[in-house]
């Protein structure tokens, strides 16, 4: 998609909520992430932790 907007700009107030328990990157508010009980997951990562906690038996 086009868009006349600068990335930088279209989140000036995002508060930063929560980080990625798998790569700690930090996770915005509005921004899509699961929590697992005290684990939170970024999407790019919930791929990898569903496939890890399968292989665990969780
Ligand atoms: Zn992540």
């Amino acid at each position: 998609m086009d868009s006349m907007y600068d990335h930088r700009y279209e989140r000036p107030l995002a508060m930063v909520v929560d980080a990625c328990t798998e790569c700690g990157k930090d996770i915005y508010e509005g921004e899509e992430y699961y929590t697992f009980g005290t684990d939170s997951v970024c999407e790019d990562c919930i791929n990898d932790y569903v496939r890890q906690a399968k292989k665990e038996g969780i």
